[in-house]
């Protein structure tokens, strides 16, 4: 497969794409921008469905999961952000180890597979407070004669970790030797919660792998050389990760494709060194497995003038997603953030995941009554297995790693009929 990354305006016509996607050929970037540039929008979601069919057939998936904000103190003011609170403002909390094993506990009630946890970079807590959070979500779960796949962190907080573990050494230096002393610490803090019962890491904090759009819309964060290097050490020892891509705000469309660029790029990179790991030894490395568009909430953001994107963007970002990112096997259509109605459109336009039951969710508030309501934005697996129904697709619940769940009630297993 030849990767074209020329940038010169290239006359191919949709009908000459998907002649290029039904071969099994990868896209270049100015084909990409045909996608974004066609008037014909059904014809794009029309072929990111046909690449979905061939990916996943007529299946489309759910989980039973619960979210744990575990803080919304966080260091930095990115401005998309409405997430955060500085330590004393009205409205900022940071749960302790009671609070999370309630979570826990409940989440095993409802028969959840998947605690999914993130939280603001928390200038004052101590390195210790996250393998503990791990490890009691684990124990947890055990007590109980269960078992909860935690999937926590993102790359960011990852970073953020390091640093406040002291372990980050090298974050200004430019050469491989500074690189790999950036790798080591963030190495040391991914061994320690693994060995704690971290199970994979959320896509969250890569936002637009753009320097511009960076520094305009979130200076301070990792940029995108060091988010790529979290995932690529995360992958090494053998934890699938997930990637997302937060639009509309600062950023263009040619920048949204460069980041799905880069992503599948260091998609390749994964693959084949799983693919190495599989021909000879030990456990094999990870790898993207899904690619999460999400769209942009001005409301209460520093970015509030801004309109953010509509619903026929939302559905033709998820459909160049499809097309663009060629070798990550999962679109998923973060319902919350998209809503469950655009959720079931998108199911139609390239995504084959709409996530879970979810339950709490602070880090966007999707507009719908008071901002109270918003947080609380549960759904039965009733609703969800509904909706992909209408959608024309069989609901098949999933664990994080996209392998079957079969179940009894709030007791479930990996596998079986
Ligand atoms: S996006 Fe993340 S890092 Fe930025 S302010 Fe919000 S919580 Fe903090």
């Amino acid at each position: 497969m030849t990767l074209t990354l020329d940038s010169k305006p290239h006359a191919a016509s949709l009908a000459e794409i998907r002649a290029k996607v039904r071969d099994g050929a990868r896209l270049s970037l100015a084909e990409g921008d045909v996608l974004y540039s066609t008037p014909d929008i059904w014809g794009v979601c029309e072929l990111a469905n046909e690449v979905r069919w061939r990916w996943h057939g007529d299946v489309a998936y759910y989980n039973i999961n619960r979210h744990l904000n575990y803080s919304n103190v966080c260091a930095l003011s990115c401005k998309f952000c409405e997430f955060y609170r500085k330590r004393d403002e009205p409205g900022a909390y940071t749960r302790d180890m009671d609070y999370v094993r309630e979570e826990a506990r409940k989440a095993v009630e409802a028969g959840a597979t998947e605690i999914h946890s993130v939280g603001g970079l928390h200038p004052y807590l101590p390195w210790d407070y996250y393998p503990n959070l791990v490890r009691t979500i684990k124990e947890t779960a055990r007590a109980m004669g269960s078992d909860l796949h935690v999937k926590a962190f993102t790359a960011v907080e990852i970073v953020h970790l390091a640093r406040i573990a002291k372990v980050y050494k090298g974050a200004n230096d430019p050469t491989p030797e500074g690189r790999a002393a950036r790798m080591e610490g963030i190495r040391w803090v991914l061994e320690r919660l693994k060995e704690a019962g971290l199970g994979s890491l959320p896509g969250g904090g890569a936002e637009v792998f753009d320097d511009r759009v960076h520094d305009e819309a979130f200076k301070g964060k990792i940029r995108s050389d060091v988010w790529l290097d979290v995932h690529r050490v995360a992958h090494s020892m053998g934890l699938h990760s997930n990637a997302t891509i937060l639009y509309g705000h600062v950023e263009d469309r040619r920048e949204r494709l460069v980041h799905m660029d880069m992503l599948r790029r260091a998609q390749d990179e994964a693959l084949a060194g799983r693919a190495a790991d599989c021909d000879g030894a030990a456990a094999p490395r990870g790898s993207f497995q899904a690619i999460i568009p999400l769209p942009f909430f001005p409301d209460g953001s520093d970015l509030e003038h801004l309109p953010g994107p509509a619903g026929l963007e939302n559905l033709r970002t998820l459909a160049v997603a499809r097309l663009m990112l060629d070798n990550v096997p999962h679109v998923k259509a973060f319902w919350i953030m998209q809503t469950l109605p655009m959720a079931q459109l998108m199911l139609q336009c390239g995504a084959d995941d709409i996530d879970g039951t979810i339950v709490w969710y602070d880090i966007t508030k999707v507009p719908q009554g008071s901002a109270e309501a918003a947080t609380h934005q549960e759904v039965t697996v009733a609703t969800l297995q509904k909706a992909i129904r209408e959608a024309g697709f069989l609901p098949v619940e999933r664990d994080t790693l996209y392998r079957t769940v079969t179940r009894n009630g709030n007791r479930w297993q990996v596998g079986g009929t």
